[in-house]
């Protein structure tokens, strides 16, 4: 299996958001302990809305309108810095070649490098400073050196990286966002971001997977 066509990678998103809703209480928890408690319930709801517009997008025209979908539903129904950030996660797939039906391992690794830059450029967090990029710049690096092998060694090797970039946020004080308050005293929690960000990789390799 090389490519989704547009229904599966409909489906595939779909799956991402069922994630998120199942995993509300562990969000709530982890930014219970060093942020305000309201991710879980916010990716939640962004979750939520973004699974009901997917559902009602009957013919997608393009593969970059399932992704802007997801993302424009996240962004006007989450509020707060990470509707914004996950928004733009989401809506930034979908610059990558516009009028594409289907999805190779090789797009997506290139739409999510450009979802990086995006939430890079937007929110201005750098690798280190414990927010969701930790966890997605080395998902996105693993997508760009694995993507020949295929969808699921691809999204396999993502998870992994993610994983680690999330344990990895355990070591440093947080600058952005509610726990940057907290300074040093943050360090040894994981960012809630972070650990949505690898909930992502983690539903789209179950999913490849199960189409095997
Ligand atoms: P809020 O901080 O408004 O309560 P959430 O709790 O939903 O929003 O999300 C917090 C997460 O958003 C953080 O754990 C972090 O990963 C991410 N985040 C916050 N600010 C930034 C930023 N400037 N750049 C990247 N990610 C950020
Ligand atoms: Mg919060």
């Amino acid at each position: 299996m090389d490519r989704l066509n547009l229904t599966q990678t409909k489906n595939m998103l779909i799956a991402v958001a069922d994630h998120l809703i199942d995993n509300t209480e562990l969000l709530t928890k982890v930014d219970s302990m060093i942020g305000d408690g309201d991710h879980g319930i916010g990716m939640s709801i962004g979750a939520q809305s973004g699974k009901k517009a997917l559902e009602e997008l009957q013919d997608p025209p393009s593969i970059g309108s399932i992704f802007r979908t997801l993302g424009i539903s996240m962004m006007t129904s989450m509020g707060g810095a990470s509707g914004v950030l996950f928004g733009t996660m989401f809506i930034s797939c979908a610059r990558y070649d516009p009028n594409a039906q289907f999805l190779s391992p090789d797009s997506l690794a290139n739409m999510l490098r450009i979802s990086l830059d995006a939430v890079k450029e937007r929110g201005k967090a750098q690798l280190g400073d414990k927010t969701m990029v930790d966890a997605l710049e080395p998902a996105v690096l693993a997508m760009e050196a694995t993507h020949e092998t295929g969808f699921v060694q691809m999204l396999e090797s993502a998870e992994i990286a993610a994983l680690s970039g999330l344990e990895k946020t355990k070591l440093y004080p947080a600058k952005f966002g509610r726990a940057k308050s907290l300074q040093q005293r943050s360090i040894g929690y994981q960012d809630a971001g972070a650990t949505s960000i690898w909930l992502i990789f983690q539903a789209m390799a179950q999913f490849v997977k199960q189409l095997e």
